[in-house]
């Protein structure tokens, strides 16, 4: 069944009680015990939508994602598409390659999971901060502004940061797991900052003003890869 527009998962069990999970990234999930009619189970789900969607929200707001996974065949984000992680071995320098729908990382010891890691997390940064460069070469002088530096590093709780005295904005490594589009939202939300540092009613009409599709963008940074 969709609550909504979110679908939910209903199992049957042998137990007395219904109970609703809700889970990242977004999935719902309901046992029922298994006499219960179906139009009851639905009618309580129902009632539950607010909840439901508070929970979906909160889930959404958070910039961490799951742990990565770095076996063979994992899933791994790069712009915003999934690939699938390969490692093999190599005596020469390690890299990291992408032939759709594998990302290959060639290292000396290709089954060291920490080193797949490593590898991978640097790479990452890498195409991140070259991403970032060309995003404020484009953006600051359109928007008049100059950050007088930036950094990238892993956040639990936001996306990016913008130190207002020194100018210097920061970036959620995760970023490069996300859509281009979302990278650059955050960037522009930053720079922004150097404008206004509060977000209030200025900040979003200048928002508005730089990038006028910033919510959509905002909302698929939040609830998609
Ligand atoms: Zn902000």
């Amino acid at each position: 069944m969709q609550v909504g527009g979110h679908s939910v998962e209903i199992t049957r069990k042998r137990i007395k009680h219904l109970y609703l999970r809700v889970k990242a990234p977004g999935t719902v999930q309901v046992s029922a015990p298994k006499h219960w009619p179906m139009l009851y189970v639905r009618s309580l789900v129902k009632a539950r939508q607010n909840w439901i969607e508070q929970q979906l929200d909160k889930l959404a707001q958070q910039p961490t994602m799951l742990a990565p996974s770095y076996e063979e065949g994992a899933t791994i984000y790069f712009t915003g598409k999934a690939y699938q992680l390969r490692a093999v071995a190599t005596s020469q320098r390690a890299m990291v390659s992408i032939n759709d729908p594998h990302i290959t990382l060639q290292l000396k010891q290709p089954t060291d999971l920490v080193a797949r890691e490593r590898l991978l997390d640097k790479w990452y940064r890498q195409q991140l901060k070259q991403r970032i460069e060309q995003l404020l070469d484009y953006w600051q002088p359109i928007m008049r502004v100059a950050a007088s530096d930036f950094g990238v590093r892993k956040m639990k709780t936001r996306w990016g940061s913008c130190n207002i005295r020194s100018k210097k904005i920061w970036l959620n490594f995760d970023l490069i797991k996300k859509a281009p589009e979302s990278l650059e939202y955050v960037v522009v939300h930053e720079l922004t900052h150097l404008y206004e540092r509060y977000h209030n009613q200025r900040f979003y009409r200048l928002m508005d003003e730089f990038l006028p599709d910033w919510q959509a963008r905002k909302h698929s940074l939040n609830h998609h890869e």
